[in-house]
């Protein structure tokens, strides 16, 4: 299937960053599922989500411009991750759909001169072992209700002002009187026009229906300090949702995930690595070198001649930078003293000389090839 992401959004080649946004909130209104019941109305909106995930990246753009397609399942390949908040958060928050579904959801109190915060939005931010060590930077990537750029938040048009509601003229209040037989009764709620606040908006901003925010894919640089724990969580001020009508924005908590290293287990800030040495190693002792959690870092681990399998030795202030900190733990090398499965003649005879020398008993089942090549010699 080819379909042209310029036609999609209805937009020339040469558009603006802006205008490809604007195009893509015009046209994501008609076709939200949640507002558009025609039966292709999610495969559509689907579309334009993947129109406008590519022609908003200038880099996915520019591929897309040469090469009429972006390589890479889903386009997630350009350097930074494009993190799913569904994935982690048990499908609180689902992304774009349901960031629209908030948007809509809301609409009614559009013209109502709510201020309602922001809410907090969570993020997960999958790290390697190594990043951990050194302390890295991360872009993330998110959607999330962004102050509307057209009306700077204020969710007022041009020459827009908030003024008294017509339905409670100003009072927020509706006073109802309902005729009973027992005489009258009255009865006081909320005005649903304005949400209680007797104010409305008179032109309200047509990009955000007054809101003064906008469904918005976010890019944000977070600097991860190194030492930082599995599941520790990181809180950026103000880049959660924004508050209508210029109300304080919420956070974004990030929740760091530290995957499982190959070579490195961690244990606090000290870390467990498996080495192997040989016999001769473990008997007469050795220095060896292995590399360290840190970039090009070398390692001299110390083996005691009589070294024993899984002795573990202590390596100290090889381990993680503690958090924030410039100590480091310390680095446990746990040894495997490896027995040779085939020797050569050299080596089998002075083994077998060394056994004399304990006085051990030696010789097991020959393999056929060894007793053949004995035959020979
Ligand atoms: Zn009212
Ligand atoms: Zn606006």
């Amino acid at each position: 299937m080819s379909t042209d992401y310029y036609e999609l959004l209805g937009v020339t080649k040469e558009a603006s960053e802006g205008e490809i946004k604007k195009a893509f909130y015009k046209k994501a209104r008609e076709l939200h599922p949640d507002v558009n019941k025609a039966p292709d109305a999610e495969d559509r909106f689907k579309e334009l989500n993947e129109a406008y995930d590519v022609l908003s990246d200038s880099n996915k753009r520019a591929q897309y411009d040469r090469y009429g397609k972006v390589s890479g399942a889903g386009g997630m390949g350009g350097g930074y991750q494009y993190v799913d908040l569904s994935d982690l958060f048990g499908g609180g928050f689902g992304g774009m759909g349901d960031l629209f579904s908030t948007f809509f959801g809301g609409a009614a109190q559009g013209r109502a001169a709510v201020r309602k915060e922001g809410r907090d939005m969570g993020v997960g931010l999958r790290l390697t072992l190594a990043e951990v060590a050194t302390g890295t930077t991360k872009e993330i990537v998110y959607d999330r209700l962004a102050p509307c750029e057209s009306c700077s938040g204020s969710g007022l048009g041009e020459g827009g002002s908030f003024v008294d509601c017509d339905n409670c003229h100003g009072r927020g209040r509706i006073v109802t009187i309902q005729h009973t037989f027992l005489g009258d009764m009255q009865t006081q709620s909320t005005c649903p026009n304005c949400g209680g606040t007797g104010k409305t908006i008179s032109e309200p901003c047509s990009d955000c229906e007054g809101q003064g925010r906008m469904p918005d894919r976010q890019k944000v640089t977070i600097d991860v300090p190194h030492g930082i724990r599995d599941g520790q969580q990181l809180r950026l001020h103000g880049y959660g949702e924004a508050g209508m009508h210029g109300a304080t924005a919420g956070d974004l908590i990030v929740t760091v995930r530290i995957e499982a290293d190959k070579k490195f287990q961690r244990e606090g800030d000290n870390l467990h690595t498996r080495i192997e040495i040989s016999i001769t190693q473990a008997s007469l002792g050795a220095t060896i070198a292995i590399d360290g959690i840190l970039p090009k870092e070398k390692v001299e681990v110390n083996i005691p001649a009589g070294c024993q399998n899984d002795q573990m030795i202590r390596v100290r202030n090889f381990g993680l930078k503690v958090f924030r900190k410039e100590s480091r733990g310390d680095l446990f090398v746990h040894v495997t003293v490896v027995i040779p499965r085939k020797l050569s003649k050299r080596e089998q005879e002075l083994l077998e000389e060394l056994a004399s020398e304990f006085g051990d008993s030696v010789g097991g089942k020959k393999r056929v090839v060894d007793r053949v090549r004995d035959a020979l010699s």
